[in-house]
């Protein structure tokens, strides 16, 4: 019997994959597509992510820098420029990499995990059994699993035949263009990167701007074919033709009110269009042995790329609960705590993106709205609210109101030790769960959970806690109180001694 399988090789089946298999768990990971590829979408991780990737020692692979994440100086929200220079604590992190790399790398790891990926397999239908869930493979293969989980996106074939509810919205009104192009070395402004557009003025650098009639966005990215794209919110339905260069074109000449002559790169290129926008979030996120993570739980548009952040700190939350819960050692309710911690999570990304879709969204009412938002956005306060929002550092999962870190990302803190300055970051590589110590008088309550949690004793730096409990995800268990409570937080998150 397989312990767990995962349906899906998109980035947040393979993270969930790597955080198993660092659990103890070994998953088999089955993807319908047998090689990888298809449609580029995401063009980076935007959020705390970049922090997670960072302390699974992730981070340095996707960016080639051996210096850890920096926050970003300046963002976009609902087609805002954000200014993050005026923060005193910015949460905002950015890394520029395709989805394809982060695929690629996420299966790297994966491998070196000893997970069973295999390609090519597509699943056409599950049977939940008290004891286990039983899959059919297209090739009349059937598979046999304690658990299964969906992480094949947001046409999921796991949650309908799961009989898991999808509710939400669908607005068909915009429609979105996205080409890789060539510009003219006279059409860019050599000091901000921007595009010139003669008669309109400066279409800045990854940003969205609006304008009467559209948005619009020019993203040169270093080293890789530049993209510009559009949002319209057309009277008639666009067509179903595939989409051309010059459909693009035209688009940009209606919202910039000019005509640029935009070419195409030698080379494959990507020419998208998508109509309308899906908004929904899963009625359950388990069904007996069956669980969802990623888009096959929830989908949003992809304004201010929030998907990834979220689906793979779902795929962090949900793998070391799961492999508590195959190895025997969950406390009973920890894998439903999947749920209640992640989904005011994922309905907070569909409230930003929402928020961003009326922001950028046509009419003289918007516009007035438009003005009274950039007025607030001068607030240091109210950019970094917006901040927390979109790179989720404002998120705390249930926890005791009287621990000020319980239930929040753990800080970047250093731990002075036997083996001398040391990042959080270094120590979470393994996702052990960790008592960091700082006076040395909290590792003998925590002695009879060692072969779950790992202590490390020395003092810390970047946090006011003395001594810190960090789970798996790399989010706080506890960090204030006395031997009770500690024994308590230890009881809860990784059950009982044994
Ligand atoms: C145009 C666009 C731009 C985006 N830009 C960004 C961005 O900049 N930043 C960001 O963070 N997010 C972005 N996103 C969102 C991001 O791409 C998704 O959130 C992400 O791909 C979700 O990953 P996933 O692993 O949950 O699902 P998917 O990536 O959809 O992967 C699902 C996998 O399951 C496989 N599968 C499906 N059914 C079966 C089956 N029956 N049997 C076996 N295998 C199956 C599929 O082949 C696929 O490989 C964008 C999305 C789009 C569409």
């Amino acid at each position: 019997m397989i312990d767990v399988l995962i349906v899906g090789a998109g980035p947040n089946g393979l993270m969930l994959a790597c955080e198993l298999a660092l659990a103890g768990v070994h998953p088999v990971v089955l993807e319908r597509q047998p090689t990888p590829g298809g449609e580029p979408r995401a063009n980076g991780l935007v959020g705390q992510v970049v922090r997670l990737l960072d302390r699974r020692g992730l981070y340095a692979r996707l960016s080639g820098d051996g210096a850890p994440p920096s926050p970003q100086p300046a963002f976009t929200f609902g087609a805002f420029p954000l200014d993050l220079t005026m923060l005193a604590d910015n949460p905002h992190y950015v890394l520029g990499v395709p989805q394809a790399q982060l695929e690629a790398t996420l299966a790297a790891r994966a491998a070196e995990l000893g997970v069973d990926l295999r390609r090519g397999h597509e699943v056409v239908h599950l049977r939940q059994r008290p004891d286990a869930v039983e899959v059919d493979l297209a090739d009349g293969t059937r598979l046999t699993a304690l658990f299964l989980v969906g992480a094949d996106g947001g046409r999921s074939v796991v949650r309908r035949i799961a009989g898991i509810e999808f509710p939400g919205v669908t607005n068909d009104r915009s429609v979105s263009r996205t080409a890789t192009v060539t510009v003219p070395a006279s059409f860019l402004d050599p000091e901000t990167g921007g595009l010139l557009a003669p008669g309109y003025g400066i279409v800045p650098p990854f940003q969205h701007t609006r304008t009467p009639r559209g948005l619009i966005a020019w993203a040169p990215f270093p080293g890789r074919p530049a993209l510009v794209s559009t949002t319209e919110w057309p009277d008639a339905a666009s067509d179903e033709t595939p989409m051309t260069l010059a459909e693009l074109r035209a688009s940009v000449a209606r919202v910039l009110g000019v005509d640029l002559p935009l070419g195409a790169p030698d080379g494959p290129g990507l020419l998208r269009r998508l109509t309308g926008r899906n908004t929904r979030i899963a009625a359950r996120y388990r069904a007996a042995r069956v669980l969802l993570v990623g888009d096959a739980a929830h989908v949003h548009p992809a304004i201010g790329g929030p998907g990834l952040n979220l689906g793979l700190q779902d795929a962090a939350n949900l793998g070391w609960k799961l492999a508590a819960t195959v190895r025997g050692w969950a406390p009973p309710g920890l894998l439903d705590t999947y749920e209640t911690e992640r989904r005011p999570v994922a309905e907070r990304v569909v409230m930003s993106t929402q928020a961003q879709s009326a922001l950028i969204g046509p009419g003289e009412e918007i516009t007035g709205l438009r003005a009274l938002f950039a007025e607030l956005l001068r607030k240091p306060e109210v950019t970094g609210h917006v901040a927390a929002l979109m790179s989720g550092a404002d998120v705390r999962y249930p926890a005791d109101p009287a621990d000020p870190l319980a239930g929040r990302s753990a800080p970047d803190l250093i731990v002075h030790g036997d083996r001398g300055a040391v990042r959080l970051a270094e120590l979470t590589r393994t996702a052990r769960p960790l008592l960091l110590d700082s006076t040395g008088t909290w590792a003998a309550v925590a002695a009879p959970w060692r072969d779950r949690v790992d202590v490390v004793t020395g003092p810390l730096e970047g946090t006011p806690a003395t001594a810190l409990l960090v789970r798996p995800d790399c989010f706080v268990a506890w960090s204030a109180g006395d031997a009770d409570t500690l024994r308590a937080a230890l009881t809860r998150h990784f059950g009982r001694p044994l």
